[in-house]
């Protein structure tokens, strides 16, 4: 199974958006641009939320069969470790193996004294074609980045063969994720990282640094984009180096992760991955479901009613919801408006508030990023959520569409 050279990961909380996402990547391949979607949830959404992988399978089998589409689409195992293999296994044929917290534990001496000599000779100069500068690389870089990055390497490697024992096969896209670490990989550390996966032979399609720079969930990059070009950049061209180099798939692509929302760098990215004739996987993270508020609070009435409910709702606790996700959002309690100033607003004031539209002077990024991790109160909501996502289905699936299409396939993929 192999990952084509687009692709977008999904998300999809509660499960009623499959088609109206799907519908975004039919309207970009009748442009021209085949980017293939990955739906994707998390242990964490599914423990949340109290959905098992296989509603996620259901659902994507079910809008690929109804919109026609036919060309490639997958569903990912978002960020799993050991522990998640067999729950994941069958529905899944993604898996994107985190190994973020095996970063930096040290590995067996033997085995980074093996790694060194069996990569020193890229100790010097070495000349990365794509690479404004050249690298310079001694013994005691390379023991250090095995001697930080060998577990998390090994870790991969366990948990793909625990992935193709419980598949009983190998036909299935292998993902590594690095981006919940508190730093950058250097592109030094990423070459040798990728040496040491194809030395454990673990067939990575696509693979997820962490870049410099904050991706905060649901709003736009905050950092040095100029910088970010860079080390986009000089990724890019260690990607192309050791594909040939270490043997490892040649469709190896980038992945960005928690890559939603991040207009101010989509324009860098897409002149980079043409630069190189590169291939990318971005992951979006979690809109749809702010979608579908934005969808509520537009239709008015109820719906407006039940998107006032979730902010009230969200608002009062704010700690417990953005506890699991203070290292990905940046709130100013001072900028968020009270609910009783939310209940006084129709749907135009409360669409404006929460739709990123940078030119719009309404907008509100910490309200957005409140609503963001705010879905466990629509979970808790239960069937009365669900009822109102049916009834006001088409405007919701609008913005769902409208969203994708527009604020993401375009700028990435569509715009010259
Ligand atoms: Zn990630």
């Amino acid at each position: 199974m192999k990952l084509p050279k687009y692709s977008m990961g999904v998300g999809d909380r509660f499960a009623r958006q499959g088609e109206a996402q799907l519908r975004a990547m039919v309207a970009a391949r009748e442009s021209g641009v085949s980017v293939a979607p990955v739906w994707n949830k998390s242990n964490r959404e599914h423990k949340i939320v109290g959905t098992r992988p296989e509603s996620v399978r259901a659902e994507a089998d079910a809008a690929v069969r109804s919109l026609g589409w036919t060309d490639p689409y997958y569903v990912d195992a978002d960020h799993i470790g050991p522990a998640h293999v067999d729950e994941f296994a069958q529905a899944s044929d993604f898996f994107t193996i985190d190994v973020a917290e095996t970063i930096g534990r040290p590995a067996d001496a033997r085995e980074v004294g093996l790694f060194v000599e069996k990569h020193v000779k890229y100790a010097g100069t070495l000349e990365i074609p794509g690479l404004a500068e050249s690298l310079t690389i001694d013994r005691d870089m390379i023991e250090t980045v095995a001697s930080q990055f060998l577990r998390a390497v090994h870790e991969a490697r366990d948990v793909f063969h625990k992935i193709v024992a419980a598949k009983g096969s190998d036909d299935f896209v292998t993902e590594m994720s690095m981006d919940e670490t508190s730093r950058p990989q250097t592109p030094v550390e990423l070459l040798f990282i990728l040496a040491a996966l194809a030395d454990q032979r673990v067939p990575v399609q696509t693979i997820a640094p962490r870049f410099s720079g904050r991706f905060n969930k649901g709003v736009d990059y905050v950092g040095d984009v100029n910088r970010f070009a860079e080390e986009f950049e000089a990724d890019l061209a260690i990607l192309a180096f050791a594909r040939e180099e270490f043997g490892l798939p040649a469709n190896l692509k980038l992945s960005v992760h928690s890559g939603s929302d991040k207009f101010s760098i989509y324009g860098p990215i897409r002149r980079a991955l043409r630069r190189f004739d590169a291939g990318i996987h971005v992951k979006t993270a979690g809109t749809t479901w702010l979608e579908e508020v934005i969808g509520l609070a537009a239709a008015g009435g109820d719906g407006l009613e039940t998107a006032k409910q979730i902010y009230r709702a969200a608002h009062g606790r704010r700690d417990e919801l953005c506890g699991p996700y203070a290292s990905v959002i940046d709130i100013d309690p001072v900028k968020l408006p009270s609910p009783g100033e939310v209940d006084g607003w129709d749907e135009n004031a409360f669409v404006s508030a929460l739709r990123h539209d940078r030119a719009c002077g309404q907008y509100n990024p910490h309200l957005r990023q409140l609503l963001h991790v705010g879905y466990k109160v629509a979970a808790e909501m239960g069937g009365r959520y669900l009822d109102m996502l049916d009834k006001h289905a088409d405007i919701v699936g609008r913005n769902v569409t409208e969203n994708i299409l527009e604020r993401h396939l375009r700028p990435l993929f569509l715009d010259d």
